[in-house]
């Protein structure tokens, strides 16, 4: 047996963790910027955070001025806020785009980086917590930071190991007023995180172990987002099978659906896990094709027989289909044909692979 592992972040997960850890907070530092959205102000966590950095007589100010698809812009505006704040750390507070954009904002608080896409960032970094309030990304335990690039047309993660938080805290409560569209998203991107982490050249053993818990756990979420009935105890597990969804790729990358989703976000504004939804079927049935046992061991961990029935579960979950014309979706699958994630991938997806996936997922 054959694997590399790597996860630096200290979990903390449980009812009331936030408000509970003020000594956790403590240790990094007098001052900290919170970087977060709009909805932590209404779902409590905003006011968790709060409560324990005052609890520690520690001085902070709040930016949420982050956008959904975090833009180059607004993480430029809070690495300055956190310079001319004197920040020693970053809590970073809300779904994968705050806890994105915390990650480029604790680097810019420290580093002049010109065109952010390509400069090579060195470790020094704010340290970071982390409090997710959706169940998808994982970015608490990633070293990446997914940033919309208008130059490229498109979202490029920047990455680096001063990226990984100290900490992150997993609470579901703070998930109780999330829109279902929105838990029925995120949810779909940890299945593809831990499907495409599994099909990944790095995939081993122990990411293997975690994918299929991860996605163990999603398969019995499903019913319960499907109605838009998520009870405490399954958004607990939503959140956790996320987290540990993070943990695969954080070692493995994702590969191809994310690469074709990207343009599926940038040009049509689906949101990031719908487009991984709407992909994820057929990129699964061209897998089938190309590497049939592989393909049945990981359907078969995420509770689908083939790629059919994991199209049939995720169908209701996605709503009205994009219908892109074939010119459009030929410059998509180039597109994604050059991004960096296609070469994780184990199965090799060339652009007419890619513009198959495309056509049969969302074409006209
Ligand atoms: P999101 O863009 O962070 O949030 C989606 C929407 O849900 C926003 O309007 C947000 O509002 C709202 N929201 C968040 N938490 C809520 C809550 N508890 N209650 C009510 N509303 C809530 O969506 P996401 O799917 O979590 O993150 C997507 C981003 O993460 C994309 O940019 C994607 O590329 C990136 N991503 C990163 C990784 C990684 O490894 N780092 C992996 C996959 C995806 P506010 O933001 O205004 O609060
Ligand atoms: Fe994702």
């Amino acid at each position: 047996m054959q694997f590399q592992y790597f996860m630096p972040v200290k979990i903390i997960c449980g009812r009331d963790c936030v408000a509970q850890s003020a000594s956790v907070f403590a240790a990094f530092g007098e001052r900290a910027i919170i970087v977060t959205g709009k909805s932590s102000a209404a779902n409590g966590s905003l006011a968790d955070v709060q409560a324990a950095l005052s609890a520690n007589g520690q001085a902070h100010i709040v930016y949420d001025k982050i956008p959904p698809n975090p833009t180059v812009a607004s993480v430029r505006e809070g690495g300055r806020l956190a310079r001319s704040f004197g920040a020693d750390f970053v809590v970073a507070v809300g779904g994968g785009s705050p806890m994105d954009a915390a990650k480029a904002v604790a680097m810019l608080a420290r580093q002049d980086a010109g065109d952010i896409f390509s400069y090579t960032a060195t470790a020094d970094v704010l340290p970071m917590l982390h409090i997710p309030t959706t169940a998808g990304t994982g970015s608490e335990v990633t070293p990446y930071a997914i940033l919309t690039n208008d130059e490229r047309e498109t979202k490029t993660s920047i990455s680096h190991p001063a990226y990984f938080p100290k900490v992150a805290f997993l609470d579901g409560k703070y998930m109780r007023g999330l829109p279902q569209s929105t838990a029925a998203y995120t949810a779909i991107d940890a299945m593809s995180h831990a499907m495409e982490g599994m099909l990944s050249v790095r995939a081993g053993a122990l990411t293997d172990a975690l994918a299929k818990e991860s996605l163990r756990r999603l398969h019995a979420a499903l019913p319960a987002l499907t109605r838009g009935q998520c009870s405490d105890e399954d958004r607990d597990a939503l959140l956790y099978a996320a987290t540990l969804a993070g943990m695969v790729i954080a070692n493995t990358g994702t590969c191809a659906v994310h690469s074709m989703g990207y343009s599926l976000t940038y040009f049509h504004g689906a949101p990031h896990g719908r487009a991984n939804g709407l992909l994820l079927p057929e990129f699964f049935a061209v897998c089938e094709e190309k590497t049939p046992a592989r393909a049945k061991e990981i359907l078969q961990a995420a509770g689908f027989a083939d790629s059919r029935a994991l199209a049939s579960a995720l169908a209701p979950l996605l709503g009205e289909r994009e219908k892109i014309d074939d010119e459009t979706l030929r410059r998509y699958a180039q597109k994604a044909s050059v991004n960096k994630n296609i070469k994780n991938c184990s199965v090799f997806f060339g652009e007419e692979d890619l513009f198959r996936v495309l056509k049969r997922s969302v074409g006209a």
